[in-house]
């Protein structure tokens, strides 16, 4: 008999095991394909600082035991400036989070198969019928989703999502204890999610310091190997090195040990979309990428691709014919430049610019911001043009034209 399902998803992260969620509460048949195995899971995909905020946690229905730390305030830091927010946040216990909607979409009805990695897609007449995973094992389903994250199992081949090398961001996380979180010269982290940016720690990226109680903390960075990197790094130097080397100059990190067992690193792609979705096909979360390129916000992003799935899968299998074709299901490419990543040109054009800059710079924009009311930053952090162009001074002309230089270029 061949293993049948309305939709098969490969990846139980946030956005496979969520879109599992949505799509069996509305009464759909699915099953969830999982490459770790369940008595471990998730360890190797246990990657994420699993910084987020309190729309995510309400639209999607998340309980505060998945919560490490509630936080009231975003922080963003230059080497010698910095820029509070009240905002209120939450960080999340990323791997009591992640099986949570494992056990949710259960409770929904979804089914999951641990220990089954996915191998590529099962095609049809040119159209994706199923998935092959551990050999020779075979799933059919009447939509196929691909929630594998940067991995992209099946929208790889498919030619659906061309994750770059070079757009590919990398990042590492520990988290430590006696991290002194008021100190003098720096602004108060207790409650507080702050994101540094400084090459001298995270050239072409960011660094970040998220309180997770006492004086406990997620500490971590990411950067791409881009424009930034190449001019600002020093090439001997690992992720490692650099996340040792801020521990041995700040001064924040003096007493600071790392909690045994507590180390996270993964990556994710900044880069436009690729086709979103195809035939019986729909790629989420970060295989698509989703993820905010300028914040790396990707839990929140990815489950609402999730969800704008979901209402695809719906929308295609409620007729009394069902149509799954191309262009029916390129309902869900709709949603998803409209609600999930509005506006992404224009945000990767200003990732890419602020990366580029130099530390001075830094220095010069959290002055910026620190005089900028919150209605144009929030539009300009939306990707508006006209909010961003406040964000430039005339003094950047020369920034700008070596940016624009180097962007022809590539
Ligand atoms: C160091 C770091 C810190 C981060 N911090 C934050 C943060 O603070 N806030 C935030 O919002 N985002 C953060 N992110 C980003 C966020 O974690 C991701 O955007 C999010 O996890 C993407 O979810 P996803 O479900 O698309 O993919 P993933 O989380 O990558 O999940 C993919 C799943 O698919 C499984 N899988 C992979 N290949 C296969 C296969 N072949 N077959 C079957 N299963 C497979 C994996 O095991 C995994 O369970 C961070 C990322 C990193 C790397």
């Amino acid at each position: 008999m061949t293993d049948h399902f309305d939709v098969v998803i490969a990846g139980a992260g946030p956005a496979g095991a969520q879109c599992a969620r949505d799509v069996a509460s509305r009464g759909y048949d699915v099953v969830v394909l999982e490459t770790e195995p369940e008595a471990e899971f998730p360890r190797a995909s246990n990657k994420s600082t699993g910084g987020t905020f309190p729309s995510m946690m309400s639209s999607f229905n998340i309980p505060d035991d998945v919560v490490m730390h509630f936080t009231d305030n975003v922080v963003l830091e230059s080497p010698n400036h910095h820029f509070a927010q009240k905002q209120a946040g939450a960080v999340l216990e990323f791997a009591d989070f992640k099986q949570f909607l494992v056990e949710d979409s259960r409770e929904e009805g979804a089914e999951y198969y641990f220990d089954a990695r996915v191998a590529g897609p099962i095609e049809e007449g040119g159209a994706v019928v199923g998935v092959r995973y551990n050999g020779d094992q075979e799933v059919y389903g009447d939509v196929v989703v691909d929630a594998t994250g940067p991995s992209a199992a099946l929208a790889k081949p498919l030619g659906v999502s061309d994750l770059e090398r070079e757009k590919q961001a990398i990042g590492i996380e520990y988290e430590f204890e006696n991290v002194d979180l008021d100190h003098p010269d720096y602004a108060d982290l207790h409650d507080a999610m702050m994101l540094r940016l400084d090459h001298e720690y995270a050239p072409g990226g960011y660094a970040w310091i998220f309180h997770t109680g006492e004086d406990t903390a997620k500490v971590g960075l990411c950067y791409i190997q881009n424009e930034g990197y190449r001019q600002y790094s020093d090439e001997q130097r690992t992720i490692d090195g650099y996340l040792d080397h801020w521990m041995e100059t700040d001064p924040r990190f003096e007493n600071a040990e790392k909690v045994a067992g507590k180390q996270h690193r993964g990556s994710a792609h900044i880069q436009s979309p690729g086709q979103l979705s195809t035939d019986n096909f729909i790629a989420i979360g970060d295989t698509v990428p989703t993820i905010d390129p300028l914040w790396g916000e990707g839990i929140n992003k990815g489950m609402q691709s999730a969800r704008a799935a979901a209402i695809t899968v719906d929308h295609c299998l409620t007729p009394d014919e069902p149509d799954t074709s191309a262009e029916n299901i390129s309902v869900y490419n709709d949603l998803w430049h409209e609600n999930v990543a509005p506006n992404m040109e224009s945000r990767l054009f200003m990732t890419e610019l602020m990366y580029f800059a130099p530390n001075s710079r830094y220095d010069t924009f959290m002055r910026d911001l620190n005089n900028l009311d919150l209605q144009t930053m929030r539009r300009a952090n939306e990707g508006s043009w006209r909010a961003i162009s406040k964000l430039i001074h005339l003094k950047d002309v020369p920034l700008l034209a070596k940016f624009a230089a180097h962007r022809f270029r590539s």
